[in-house]
């Protein structure tokens, strides 16, 4: 395998767009598979998350299914569809455990209150 080049020569190996939450979790994703690997993001505002990542610019309810009832529609024959809630309440418990291995590894201090990871 060739040898990588260092990122100066090269540019860097990945460029993120936005600083926020989806930037800031697919950066930390990345560089905990793979430590050496350079990332720049770019963010167009004066400072990181200040958009829909900002705790007040989003309903904070952290979306783990239980208590949105669009994730159990009603179906035609009366039944409930409760298929996408089940999905959904997995990937929150999926990112419990991912916000528990960032405060173990000393990423972040405190677990996040709800959805706003920039609450703490
Ligand atoms: C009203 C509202 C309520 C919500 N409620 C919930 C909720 O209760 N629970 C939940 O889980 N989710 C909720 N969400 C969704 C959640 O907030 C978003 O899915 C999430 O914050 C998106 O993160 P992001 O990093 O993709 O986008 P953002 O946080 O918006 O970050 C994108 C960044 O990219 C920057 N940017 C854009 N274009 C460029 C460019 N060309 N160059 C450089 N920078 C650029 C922007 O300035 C911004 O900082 C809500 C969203 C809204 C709007």
């Amino acid at each position: 395998m060739a040898k990588r080049k260092k990122s100066t020569e090269k540019g860097p190996d990945v460029i993120l767009i936005g600083a926020g939450i989806m930037s800031a979790t697919l950066g930390v994703l990345l560089k905990e598979l793979q430590p050496d690997l350079t990332i720049e993001i770019y963010e167009r505002l004066d400072s990181a998350a200040a958009e829909s990542s900002d705790a007040w610019n989003n309903a904070g309810t952290g979306h783990s299914a239980f208590c949105e009832l669009n994730y159990t529609p009603e179906k035609e024959d009366g039944s409930i569809d409760s298929s996408k809630a089940i999905k959904i309440a997995e990937s929150f418990e999926q990112s419990k455990q991912f916000w528990s291995y960032l405060i173990q590894q000393g990423f972040l201090h405190d677990a996040p209150i709800s959805f706003g990871l920039f609450r703490i």
